[in-house]
C-alpha cells in the first residue's frame, strides 16, 4: 500500500503550516500522495473554516504547489465538509465530518473544548451526555447524505474527551447502539472509514478514532478503512500511522488504497 495520507490542515484556517511548507514535510517524509483537507466554510460557524470567498483561493494554492510536485509527489484538492458545510463543486475528494450538533435550534461544539461539550449537555440534555453522543451518531449516520463525502471523518469524535475526562461510559447499552446504528447506516455507502491519529499527535488521545470496538464491528459488517492524521503543522503528518498499520495488522482490518478509490469515482 503506498504512503498516503488524506486528512491535512493548513494556514487558511486552523493550521500551523502552509500548503508549501506541509507538502515540503510529507515529501521529506516519504509520502507518494497526500490530500489537503481544509475546513470547508460553514455558514452557522465561520471562525474555523474558510471564510465564504476564501475557498477559490485555497484551491488554487494546492494546484500550483501539486503542480511543483508533479513527477515527484501527487497532491489532491479537497476539503472537509461538516455535516453542516453545503457541497462544493471542483474538488478531487472530500471529507465528511460531524463536528457540531444542533440542538435546540443552536449549535455545539462536540470537540473544540471539554467545557462547550459538558455546558452543551447541561444546557439541552439535563446533563445526559448519553443524550448528546445519541444526537451526535444520529447525524453521523446522515453525514454522507448530506455532504457525498469519499471519506468517513473520525466517525465517534464524540468520544475525544473521554479518556481524560469519562465523559459517559462507553460500554452503555445506549451508547452502542447509537453508534452501531450509525455505523450500519454508514457502511451501506461503500465509503471508507478513517483511522484518524489526530487527536493523538494533539495529546487528547492515546488511541486513533474510531474506538478498537467500532473498527471491529465496522470490520465485521463489510466496512472499511484509510488511515489519516488530520495534521495541523508539519510534524504532526503521518503521526502514529506505525500504531495505526499494528492495528490493521492486529485486528485484520481492510484497508482501501485511497487514489484507486478516487480513480474509480473519476472513471464513473
Ligand atoms: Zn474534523
Ligand atoms: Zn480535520
Amino acid at each position: 500500500m503506498p504512503k498516503t495520507d488524506f486528512h491535512m490542515h493548513t494556514t487558511f484556517v486552523d493550521g500551523q503550516n502552509s500548503v508549501e511548507e506541509m507538502a515540503a514535510a510529507a515529501y521529506a517524509a516519504g509520502f507518494t500522495a497526500i490530500g489537503f483537507s481544509e475546513h470547508a466554510h460553514t455558514p452557522h460557524n465561520d471562525s474555523c473554516c474558510l471564510g465564504p470567498h476564501d475557498t477559490a483561493a485555497y484551491l488554487s494554492t494546492v494546484r500550483e504547489v501539486a503542480a511543483e510536485y508533479a513527477g515527484r509527489m501527487r497532491i489532491y484538492a479537497g476539503l472537509e465538509l461538516d455535516y453542516f458545510a453545503p457541497q462544493v463543486a471542483g474538488l478531487d475528494y472530500s471529507i465528511g465530518s460531524v463536528h457540531d450538533v444542533q440542538k435546540d435550534g443552536c449549535y455545539f461544539s462536540v470537540d473544540h473544548t471539554v467545557d462547550i461539550l459538558k455546558n452543551a449537555a447541561a444546557r439541552h440534555y439535563d446533563g445526559d451526555m448519553l443524550a448528546v453522543a445519541e444526537d451526535f451518531y444520529a447525524q453521523a449516520a446522515q453525514v454522507i447524505a448530506k455532504t457525498q463525502a469519499d471519506i468517513i471523518g473520525h466517525f465517534d469524535l464524540v468520544s475525544k474527551f473521554n479518556e481524560k475526562h469519562q465523559l459517559f461510559d462507553a460500554e452503555d447499552a445506549r451508547y452502542r447502539r447509537a453508534w452501531q446504528n450509525a455505523a450500519k447506516e454508514l457502511i451501506g455507502y461503500g465509503k471508507p472509514f478513517e483511522i484518524n491519529t489526530g487527536a493523538m499527535s494533539r495529546g487528547y488521545r492515546t488511541m486513533p478514532y474510531p474506538s478498537v470496538e467500532i473498527m471491529e464491528f465496522i470490520r465485521d459488517n463489510g466496512g472499511f478503512f484509510v488511515i489519516n492524521s488530520d495534521a495541523h503543522y508539519c510534524a504532526s503528518i503521518g503521526h502514529a500511522f506505525d500504531l495505526a498499520h499494528q492495528l490493521v495488522r492486529e485486528l485484520r482490518l481492510p484497508l482501501v488504497n485511497m487514489e484507486e478509490v478516487l480513480q474509480n469515482k473519476k472513471q464513473g
